[in-house]
């Protein structure tokens, strides 16, 4: 009786190798954000708002697909984040927000949560999909970062698309830029992309009343694909005003971007100097990991507690190897959404949808 059943169960292994058995019952889901800010008085049309609900979800169901047919984590990531970069409603390639010298430098990394592995490009210009190049410095270049002239160089030797200034121009990323430099010529701070007094709350009805064109739209993915491989990856123009070579947070591993498929896949956005001297996306991976953390309560003590009184403003998303996602962010809204393993499509604004 118990022989045979060892039997059974030895057949019953065989018949079953590792990888469909991963194949099987793997599961995949998809998280995407579109920037985090701060909010000031109301030009958010409902008109606008649908737009960007619809290229959120748009964005989603383009990762999804990549997912559900068995694409890999880094062709999702990669499909997503294009979708973002080609629309003029976010703060990455096409609408790119202004530097201080009236330019556009674009920052964007992706990364492999099964092999750390990771690429990533800072202060390129007129590349049409950094996000792209990204992946190439990943998987043709012996480097993780490439930035500037010789990225830009190296990406054009690769077959990169570049496209001319007019392609990343977008009036109200224009006038956001007048407005900084108004605002710096008053206050005689230089840079202060978060000023405090506009981002007092997260009351539902007060963040309805926001200015959707000022510091919004950087754009960010976290996948889980069916071989159980979490990927991230992320792309911006960064922060309107920002003096022309800055780079933030958005392309250096564990700031703004982090992959570890036996913990978690994290995106960010906000003032990327904060995120990176409290390297947020690699935090939220060790609370889990040192602390035996859930994703949620990783995610809310870092971004809401440590970021938060550090004087932190921003958001992420994160997904752990089961495919749970936390949207977690401190200023009034972030754009995001996400299919989660059931299938459930999500899209939101503000805090407390
Ligand atoms: N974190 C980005 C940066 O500092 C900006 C953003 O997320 O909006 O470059």
């Amino acid at each position: 009786m118990k022989k045979s059943l060892h039997v059974f169960l030895l057949a019953l292994l065989i018949s079953i190798s590792p990888a469909q058995a991963i194949a099987e019952k793997g599961r995949v889901a998809i998280a995407v954000h579109g920037g985090a800010g701060t909010m000031k008085p109301s030009r958010a049309t409902p008109e606008l708002e649908r737009a960007y609900r619809e290229a959120l979800t748009v964005a989603l169901k383009t990762g999804y697909a990549v997912l559900e047919s068995g694409g890999s984590g880094l062709d999702a990531a990669v499909a997503t984040i294009r979708v973002m970069e080609d629309s003029p409603l976010f703060n990455a390639a096409r609408g790119a927000v202004f530097n201080s010298s009236g330019g556009n430098e674009f920052d964007a990394i992706i990364m492999d949560g099964d092999t750390l592995d990771a690429g990533a490009v800072a202060a390129i210009k007129g590349v049409r999909n950094p996000i792209e190049l990204a992946r190439l410095v990943l998987e043709r270049s012996p480097h993780v970062l490439l930035v500037g002239e010789s990225a830009q160089e190296w990406g054009r030797e690769q077959g990169i698309e570049f496209q001319d200034p007019e392609y990343f121009y977008t009036e109200r990323r224009w006038k956001s830029l007048e407005a900084a430099r108004e605002r710096a010529r008053q206050s005689g701070i230089e840079f202060d992309p978060f000023p405090t007094q506009e981002n007092k709350t997260q009351d539902k009805e007060a963040a309805k009343d926001f200015d959707p064109s000022g510091r919004f739209g950087t754009v960010g993915v976290v996948v889980l694909d069916r071989s159980g491989r979490l990927t991230a990856a992320t792309s911006t123009g960064g922060l309107t005003n920002k003096r022309w070579g800055r780079v933030g947070d958005t392309p250096i591993i564990g700031a703004g971007t982090y992959a570890d498929s036996r913990t978690c896949a994290v995106s960010g956005t906000g003032h990327g100097e904060y995120f990176m001297r409290y390297m947020v996306a690699y935090d939220i991976c060790a609370e889990m990991k040192y602390q035996g953390r859930s994703i949620q309560v990783a995610a809310e003590s870092v971004v809401m507690d440590k970021l938060k009184s550090a004087g932190g403003n921003g958001g992420v998303i994160a997904m752990d190897a089961q495919g749970n996602i936390a949207m977690v962010f401190n200023t009034p809204g972030m754009y995001r959404g996400y299919i989660d393993i059931e299938g459930k499509l999500f899209t939101g604004i503000y805090a407390g949808e």
